[in-house]
């Protein structure tokens, strides 16, 4: 049967001004590398053969029922407005009722150049395009809000990075591509009215029954307070999280230079384009009240009198710290098997966090072997665990099934920076088999298999990736 792609196209609904039409420019040879098919299911997608996958998913066919465009938006880049961005290099194909009851996006990425592409050739290298199609993956698996890959794509291009490197197209779903930096689009430009449309479709989209512009700041609010506790208790970095890359349904989005940490490191960054530590792995709660800020500032300016609400605004983004910390403590203590609730068990997590920093122990491996009780071994010095011990042991006693929560709650496999570097470097050989392989370990990160220990080893000195990159 053909490829079927039952689209029910709400955005471009809004009219033009949010976004210019535009298809996806064909590509000269593709071939399909992965189609999801479990999401395609889920999405009620009738997927055809390889050939009819590789063509569409590549952007040289437009499926029926498809209306693309690529969505204008703009953002804070690294602390500093820049109020035109939008699509450059992606296109979305339209929406989706999926079996779940929600709408969700189908959009290419690399697909060429748009109107908002500006120095941008519109396209991806295969690289990017393979670790976006891991990471979010895996993020899935943990149970993290996050958009998903339905597929990739060679084009049998090649894109100019670094000399010349093979180009490949994403296929992206997400609940929404409505970001932070959407609405600061038009508040930027002083349109009122696109402001209120645009308040309206996120409200029904996401949050229906929330109560106008401070309803919906509440809602985001509290779904990215609960994003951001999740990164963190994964060791995840982001590594951009300008407002355009914020998604206002609370979905993790643009997996660029993200990375995990491999030893526990507060202060660690990966992205080579992140000098100052902006978007340091401890410094990714700031950051995302300081983004839902810009967001508040950019939602009232859709009232005729922002300063009605101003008071209500700010206590609404004053609160965010204390709920990011409240679900951060909720999982960490998960993470240590505790249920109940204590007042001592900020000072538990965090002295072990503290040990765990100074003895270079690994983020991952030190969590996952908490049940099994071999977790001193990853510390320098595995003295700073037993003296740690003696408290933890002590809080366990009054739980009950604390292996049970801590297996559920450490996964024992994540997407290390420095295999993503191996599959990538063997797909740039021809060789998908260990981009395959780390695909089928990650979606099932919490169950151990013998054969598959490899992948929880953390990088040999010789081995570890101290930098990552943006797709562009
Ligand atoms: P990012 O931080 O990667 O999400 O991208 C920031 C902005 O740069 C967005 O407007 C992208 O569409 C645009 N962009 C990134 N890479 C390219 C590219 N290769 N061609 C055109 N635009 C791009
Ligand atoms: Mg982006």
């Amino acid at each position: 049967m053909a490829l079927q792609i039952p689209f029910d196209n709400s955005f471009v609904r809004l009219g033009p001004g949010f976004y210019q039409r535009q298809a996806p420019e064909p590509v000269r040879a593709p071939e399909l590398i992965v189609f999801n098919a479990m999401l395609a299911e889920m999405l009620g997608i009738t997927p055809g053969d390889a050939r009819e996958l590789a063509e569409v998913f590549a952007g040289n066919t437009v499926p029926e029922g498809a209306e693309p465009l690529a969505q204008a938006y703009a953002g804070h880049q690294f602390g500093t407005f820049n109020p035109q961005l939008g699509d450059g290099r992606a296109i979305l194909l339209g929406e989706v009722l999926a079996k779940d009851g929600m709408r969700r996006d189908i959009q290419l990425k690399g697909s060429g150049r748009t109107v908002f592409s500006r120095q941008g050739d519109g396209r991806a290298w295969l690289g990017p395009v393979l670790r976006e199609y891991i990471v979010s993956e895996a993020m899935y698996a943990f149970g993290i809000p996050t958009t998903r890959a339905l597929a990739a794509v060679s084009t049998g291009e090649t894109v100019r990075r670094e000399g010349g490197l093979p180009g490949a197209v994403l296929t992206r779903v997400a609940a929404s591509h409505l970001r932070v930096g959407t609405f600061q689009f038009f508040a930027a430009r002083g349109d009122r009215s696109a402001l209120k449309t645009l308040t309206s479709y996120a409200i029904e989209r996401h949050f229906p029954g929330a109560d106008g512009v401070t309803g919906l700041l509440r809602a985001v609010r509290d779904k990215q307070a609960a994003l951001i506790a999740a990164w963190m208790s994964v060791g995840f970095i982001h590594g951009v999280m300008n407002t355009d890359n914020c998604a206002i349904s609370g979905e993790t989005i643009d997996y660029g230079p993200c990375a995990f940490l491999d030893n526990y490191d507060p202060d660690k960054v990966f992205s080579s384009i992140d000098h100052m530590g902006r978007y340091a792995f401890g410094n990714q709660p700031s950051i995302a009240v300081w983004n839902l800020a810009q967001f508040a500032t950019a939602l009232i300016q859709q009232l005729e009198d922002p300063n009605e609400v101003l008071e209500e605004v700010t206590a609404i983004v004053h609160a965010m710290p204390s709920l990011i910390e409240a679900e951060w403590l909720r999982l960490f203590r998960r993470k240590i098997g505790l249920v109940t609730v204590e007042s001592e068990d900020m000072d538990l997590v965090s002295d072990l966090l503290q040990q765990m920093a100074e003895n270079q122990a690994d983020f991952t491996n030190t969590f996952a072997a908490l049940p099994s009780g071999k977790a001193r071994n990853q510390f320098t010095d595995p003295r700073a665990f037993d003296a740690w011990n003696v408290k933890w042991q002590k809080r366990l006693e009054s739980e009950s099934g604390s292996q049970i929560v801590m297996r559920a709650s450490n996964p024992l496999f994540i997407p290390r920076n420095h295999r993503i570097e191996e599959v990538i470097a063997a797909a740039l050989e021809g060789d998908f088999n260990p981009f395959h392989r780390l695909n089928r370990v990650l979606s099932k990160p919490f169950e151990q298999e013998a054969q598959d220990l490899d992948l929880q080893r953390p990088p040999a000195p010789g081995e570890a990736v101290e930098a990552t990159f943006c797709g562009t």
